[in-house]
């Protein structure tokens, strides 16, 4: 058996093997596909000390240093069962084998929530963009749509208002879902614009980067377009946590819940990254939270006994 199993290989569970195994202990990785987001991500400026650099290339990196150490890594296997076995916890996988392990560390990441329309996944990383902290820079003085009027993007729409030429926000339903005082700050800034009732149904572009998109006004089943050269979809970030609904506290979201040293509501369970219920969800967060999660099941480990 294992003294700490990760379950999840992206910046978050790379960082916890890492810091795992620096221990001595037994550690091993479970990982769907090894790098997870940053594997899609093109241009990365703001993983502090490396000015600039790109997704693939952060993950070859980032999987020189796991092979520094000791670590089982076992790629290409996914999860889909989490138990105690008496003072022992079971992962089972879907080939069906299962790992035993003292400590569990889930660092199996989220998904964002695409809109599922023509030219979204053509333009991803050339102006279709998911996150405004990443990429809003790329967009200094342009035009760009955000689609969304919940928390996430009209926040995102205040943000980019302050770097970007203009914004112009869309929202599917009548109103938006967003907290009021949000809502107020989006209203008092001069270069945003909102449409209310407007359903996004074409991602348009050149062949090469976005130039608009196409959106049906609900009420008049009238089509416009706007001219952009970016589009930020924020209509949600899901949790990949449906494997343990049973099994663990998660929030409304479906985000794990966790304490301060990463602990989970299972002892001997601990979680780290966009997982979990922490906000801002970022590599270097993500790294700092794996981090996080392998000195708290080391703890977990000197203060139990397991035979
Ligand atoms: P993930 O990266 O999501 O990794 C999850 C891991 O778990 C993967 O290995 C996956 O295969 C595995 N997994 C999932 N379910 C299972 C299962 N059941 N069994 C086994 N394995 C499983 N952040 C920045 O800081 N800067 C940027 O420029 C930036 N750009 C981005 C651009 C895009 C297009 C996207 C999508 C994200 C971007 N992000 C950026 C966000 C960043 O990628 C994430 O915050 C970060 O990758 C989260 O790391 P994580 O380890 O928590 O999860």
């Amino acid at each position: 058996p294992y003294d700490v199993l990760i379950v999840g290989g992206g910046p978050a569970g790379a960082s916890a093997s890492i810091y795992a195994s620096r221990k001595g202990i037994r550690t091993g990785i479970v990982a769907e596909r090894f790098g997870g987001q940053v594997m899609d991500t093109l241009a990365i400026e703001n993983f502090i000390s490396v000015k600039e650099t790109e997704g693939p290339k952060l993950v070859a990196a980032l999987e020189e240093h796991v092979k520094e150490y000791e670590v089982d890594v076992m790629k290409l296997q996914r999860a889909n069962k989490l138990r105690r076995q008496g003072k022992m916890i079971e992962v089972e996988l879907e080939s069906g084998a299962k790992l035993l392990s003292k400590a569990i560390i889930i660092a199996t990441g989220a998904r964002w929530r695409e809109l599922g329309v023509p030219g979204e996944s053509e333009y991803r990383g050339h102006g279709v963009a998911y996150c405004p902290h990443c990429d809003g820079p790329l967009f200094k003085g342009k035009h760009v749509a955000v689609i969304g009027g919940g928390n996430s993007g009209v926040e995102a729409a205040i943000d980019l208002a302050g770097i970007v030429g203009h914004v112009t926000l869309l929202e599917f339903a009548d109103e938006l879902k967003a907290d009021a005082i949000l809502q107020k700050k989006l209203h008092s800034l001069s270069n945003v614009t909102v449409i209310i009732g407007a359903q996004t149904t074409e991602v348009t572009g050149d062949g090469k980067k976005v130039n608009g998109l196409n959106y049906k006004d609900r009420a008049t089943e009238e089509s416009h377009h706007v001219e952009v050269a970016g589009v930020f979809v924020q209509i949600g970030l899901l949790p990949n946590t449906d494997w343990l609904k049973d099994t663990l506290t998660l929030s409304k979201y479906g985000e794990i819940e966790i304490d301060s040293h990463g602990a989970t509501s299972m002892p001997g369970v601990f979680a780290a990254g966009d997982v979990t219920t922490i906000p801002y969800k970022q590599i270097i967060m993500a790294m700092g939270e794996g981090a996080r999660a392998a000195l708290g099941a080391f703890d977990y480990l000197i203060r139990n006994e397991f035979d």
